[in-house]
């Protein structure tokens, strides 16, 4: 990918074209490799380094624990995945529903995995279309829901669709190239539509206090590790301006969970609770130290 290479770099945030290297992680989640985490040298975005060529990037996915694209619920960390996952599709209907100010629209989930969520969302009433990298992935959707999520390249492609949502839950922190994607959403947003961007804060609570084993930087899986500050940068660049944020605060507990797994801590499950209601304390007060954001964009009027 460009932006391994060093005479390449050119910050999707900033568009500066230097970076400094801040620390190494692990791939605690599959291979054990470790990976550079680079900083951009004008607006401090962090960075996955060292990225394994697009077509070996499969293994570093290739787990059937990769909760993401998998159904198990068998163990206490997958459990509570459910859990709350399942609490956060009634959240997630919500806001799409309170900023568009509609029950009934059009909405476009790019990153749509097995379509857990379009399937929520058209169960409200909604007209659902979804795009998806995974061919596995897309399979499990048709035969789970009949939804029909399309290729992930699709959407570069698809012309004359318009949404009054365009949502992305956890799914830009993998996207190598970011620039595409903003101008792809940014023709496929209606007028007044609105743009739901979900990311893990590499600024919250739990990334300071966890510094390399917090269990979000989740290398290689995970390219970009946005701040607040570096988000709304970004879309500000694409022609969207920032409306609202909200927290995920479930993700404070999860991440803090699976962290103290990673540090090979005694007692991971009630140290990651405790750090996590700690987390989930402070977001309350100010949501950029949230351990995960959702971001309400919308396209500027011209
Ligand atoms: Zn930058």
């Amino acid at each position: 990918m460009d932006f391994m290479n060093a005479s390449n770099f050119v910050c999707p945030v900033c568009a500066h074209g230097k970076y400094t290297p801040a620390f190494k992680c692990k791939d605690h989640f599959i291979t054990g490799e470790e990976f550079p985490i680079l900083k951009c040298n004008g607006c401090g975005l962090l960075f996955t380094g060292n990225l394994p060529d697009p077509e070996n990037l499969g293994k570093y996915y290739k787990s059937d624990d990769y909760i993401s694209h998998s159904d198990t619920r068998q163990g206490l960390v997958n459990r509570i995945y459910h859990l709350v996952r399942d609490y956060m599709l009634g959240k997630k209907m919500q806001i799409v529903e309170k900023y568009t100010g509609k029950n009934n629209g059009r909405i476009l989930d790019i990153g749509a995995g097995t379509a857990y969520f379009l399937n929520h969302a058209r169960s409200k009433g909604w007209v659902v279309s979804g795009t998806e990298k995974d061919p596995d992935a897309r399979k499990m959707a048709n035969e789970k829901w009949k939804i029909n999520i399309l290729p992930d390249t699709d959407l570069f492609t698809l012309a004359g669709e318009s949404f009054d949502a365009i949502t992305l839950w956890h799914v830009m922190e993998h996207l190598p190239d970011l620039d595409a994607h903003w101008n792809a959403i940014s023709k496929k947003l209606s007028e007044n539509g609105v743009l739901i961007i979900a990311l893990p804060n590499s600024q919250s609570s739990d990334a300071i206090h966890y510094g390399k084993y917090w269990a979000a930087w989740d290398v290689p899986r995970h390219l970009w590790h946005f701040n607040p500050a570096q988000v709304r940068q970004m879309a500000e660049k694409h022609g969207f301006t920032l409306e609202a944020m909200h927290r995920m605060p479930f993700d404070a507990f999860y991440i803090s969970i699976l962290s103290e797994k990673y540090r090979n801590s005694a007692l991971a499950l009630l140290r990651g609770l405790t750090m996590g209601k700690i987390s989930w304390l402070k977001s309350l007060f100010n949501t950029t130290s949230c351990s995960s954001v959702i971001y309400i964009f919308r396209k500027e009027s011209l």
